[in-house]
């Protein structure tokens, strides 16, 4: 069943309960989702596994048609409406292919730059014409798409980009500069150009490689993704049709962040695929690599790694598609750009959120993969050390996960200044109650119900750290970098822990999923245990930086009331879900 999320605004999670039935979890998907994720990871083993080696050694005539077979299946067009070529899906089903194409990073990469970063500027943006002309090529497979946005100076300060754009007399345009660090550079045949017009109004052009005077540099030579493309795109003079300016001018900034909230939702569903199969992978060799007459997938140290790789997964995943069902409900089956961008606008706290703690998620699981792989994962002979090198660059693309962990608290503090969130009463609120000895009386036994009171918490902690930073700092704290990332973490350990509880809660009362209950449970609440006690480190951080004196006593007093985590078991709970991991070879609940 795909269930229509209410409609919670971006956010909002952070100040309201959220009811167990209100989000969207992976096991309440549709039959259609799952078969178009069953196609996509079909696809995945039986023509991109082999496809891999070939790609490496950079055969880009393999990656092209590779990418039509990807739009034979529809799968390039899962979003895009069918007068385009689309096959006119929801964000669920794009996260669902995302997940399965993300075990092939380098693929995914291409994948990626042509399905978020090609079409939806075009589709959101495009006029007309432009669609009717581009779209159905793109999301073909026909032709291969590239968004240049970065340049050598000009990375996470995009808008500071330098190559321009000047109008000529017939409205032409002609544009010079040199683009950096561009995904399918190599091989692409239209190009989304980022270009200030006469060197002051940021503005996008769609250009296609066979205009005069464009070209593509060198391929890089890269720590990984060594199977996609990455290559300097250079504008001399390059001569650019009247029509070919893609929105207004002086708006392309409103082209590259919206195209930036999608992708790094994209991103997050790549990286939650990848952290999956890199488990199954750590599983398989941890099975059969026998070390003091045992599999060392028997050792309670490899168990500890693989149940925590389960468990970040796990929580990723949660948040994942609790975001996917809240997009799919604002947007409520439209495809009018107007309405699909202001969803994605509205949970780009979220889809920051997304990834940052999918390419840490994953990080995460290829260096423990590397790890149980021992010396065999330093070696080419297997693909543990080609995932660590292709996962790192993760935290750096889609806006560094510095830019990704500012714009957290930053879009919220905005939010709430604004009055369309309620941070403000509710952080004022929370600060009279905290001021008050008398905390809840008796813990809960149940793990699980233990775990959704440590959420409530930790959304606590979020709100009285968000609240004394906007007193203590006001409109500077923009400028407290160390204070909003650190505000950034306690809200993204809350928003996956709350993620992970609800789902887990939903599992507990779910037929279907009965039988995977109890591990369900084990997940979420060794996730929100464990986010308790580092979210209690970063709190106590934050507030020794912000206040002193009473002030400062006071807090860190009512912080220990708040998050006095109850100790549970969680060695135990490992070890339950490392046996499932074992007996699955993966990933225990798909
Ligand atoms: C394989 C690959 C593929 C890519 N594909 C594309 C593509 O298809 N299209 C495209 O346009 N770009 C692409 N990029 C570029 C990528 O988006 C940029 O590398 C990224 O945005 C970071 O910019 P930068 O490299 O200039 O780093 P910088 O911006 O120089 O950042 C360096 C460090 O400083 C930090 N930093 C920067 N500013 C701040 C700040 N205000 N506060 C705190 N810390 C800060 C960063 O977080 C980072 O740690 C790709 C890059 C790679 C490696």
């Amino acid at each position: 069943m795909s269930i229509a999320a209410p409609a919670q605004k971006g956010g909002e999670w952070l100040i309201n309960g959220v009811q167990t039935d209100a989000v969207l979890t992976p096991e309440s998907l549709s039959d259609e989702q799952r078969m178009i994720g069953q196609m996509a990871a079909e696809f995945v083993t039986k023509e991109v596994r082999p496809a891999l080696e070939q790609l490496e050694a950079k055969d880009w005539n393999l990656a092209r048609q590779l990418i039509r077979r990807c739009g034979e299946l529809g799968l390039l067009g899962v979003d895009v409406p069918e007068t385009y070529g689309g096959v006119a899906l929801d964000k669920v089903s794009s996260v669902v292919v995302g997940e399965a194409i993300g075990p092939c990073a380098s693929f995914a990469t291409t994948f990626g730059a042509q399905t978020g970063l090609a079409i939806i500027p075009i589709l959101c943006f495009g006029t007309e014409a432009q669609k009717q002309k581009y779209l159905p090529k793109i999301v073909s497979g026909e032709w291969l798409g590239a968004y240049c946005l970065s340049e050598s100076g000009a990375g996470s300060d995009a808008l500071g980009a330098r190559a321009r754009a000047v109008k000529q007399a017939d409205g032409s345009w002609v544009l010079n500069g040199e683009k950096m660090w561009i995904t399918n550079g190599g091989f692409a045949d239209v190009f989304i150009i980022f270009a200030k017009v006469d060197g002051e109004q940021f503005s996008a052009f769609i250009v296609e490689r066979t205009f005069p005077g464009v070209s593509n540099g060198k391929e890089e030579h890269k720590l990984g993704l060594h199977g996609s493309s990455t290559t300097p795109v250079v504008l001399s003079d390059a001569k650019v049709p009247a029509e070919n300016l893609l929105g207004e001018v002086g708006r392309g900034h409103k082209i590259a962040f919206n195209v930036l909230n999608y992708g790094r939702f994209k991103l997050a569903a790549m990286s939650s695929g990848g952290a999956q199969s890199t488990l199954a992978e750590a599983a398989a060799y941890a099975l059969t690599r026998r070390q003091f007459g045992q599999p060392i997938a028997t050792f309670g140290a490899i168990g500890h790694k693989l149940a925590e790789m389960s468990i970040r997964a796990y929580a990723l995943e949660s948040a994942l598609y609790r975001t996917a069902g809240l997009i799919d409900a604002a947007v409520a089956g439209s495809h009018d750009p107007a309405v699909v961008l202001a969803a994605l606008e509205e949970y780009a706290i979220e889809s920051s959120m997304l990834k940052v703690t999918g390419s840490e998620t994953i990080a995460f699981c290829v260096d423990e993969n590397v790890q149980i792989h021992g010396g065999n994962g330093f070696v080419r002979d297997y693909p543990a050390e080609r995932h660590y090198r292709d996962a790192r660059v993760n935290r750096i693309f889609e806006g560094t996960n510095e830019i990704n962990r500012l714009l957290v608290p930053g879009m919220l503090i905005k939010r709430a200044v604004k009055g369309g969130l309620g941070v403000i009463p509710a952080a004022k609120k929370l600060q009279d109650e905290l001021l008050s000895p008398s905390m809840p009386g008796e813990e809960p036994q149940d793990p699980l119900e233990q775990a959704a009171r440590t959420v409530t918490a930790l959304k606590k902690c979020a709100l009285m750290t968000l609240g004394l930073g906007m007193q203590t700092y006001g409109e500077k704290l923009g400028d407290e970098q160390e204070a909003l990332m650190m505000m950034s973490d306690i809200m993204m350990d809350t928003f996956l822990a709350e993620s992970a509880v609800l789902r887990a809660r939903q599992a507990a009362g779910s037929a279907a999923a009965k039988s995977l209950a109890p591990l369900h449970a084990d997940a979420a609440a060794v996730f929100a245990h464990d986010a308790g006690l580092r979210c209690e480190t970063t709190a106590r951080t934050l507030l020794a930086a912000m206040a002193s004196g009473d002030t400062l006593r006071t807090s860190l007093a009512a912080l220990r009331r708040l998050l006095k985590v109850a100790p549970i078991n969680t060695v135990a709970a490992r070890r339950r879900i490392a046996t499932a991991v074992r007996d699955k070879k993966g990933y225990p609940w798909t």
